[in-house]
């Protein structure tokens, strides 16, 4: 199946945001993803669970604990598009 992917530009939302617009997007059927710059390795990494924004996450680069409280961050949501 067909998907578009859309990434909002370089801005970092507190998480309390991120979690309020997962409520949003969810409701109109999209998948979310949290990215967020992880606090060891510096990369910018896109959380593995999707639609989860939890406080505390796995770094899947540097296996670091990342505060994602702390930090904040952004998302990046798919919508799947229903064959024609
Ligand atoms: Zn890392």
């Amino acid at each position: 199946m067909a998907a578009i992917v859309f990434v909002n530009p370089v801005k970092d939302f507190t998480l309390a945001e991120l979690r309020e617009a997962l409520v949003g997007h969810r409701k109109l059927g999209k998948t979310v993803y949290a990215k967020y710059t992880c606090q060891h390795c510096g990369e910018r990494i896109r959380h593995d669970v999707p639609n989860s924004f939890p406080d505390k996450v796995t770094c899947s680069r540097c296996g670091g604990e990342h505060d994602l409280l702390k930090s904040g961050g952004n998302y990046l949501t798919i919508q799947s598009i229903p064959p024609s």
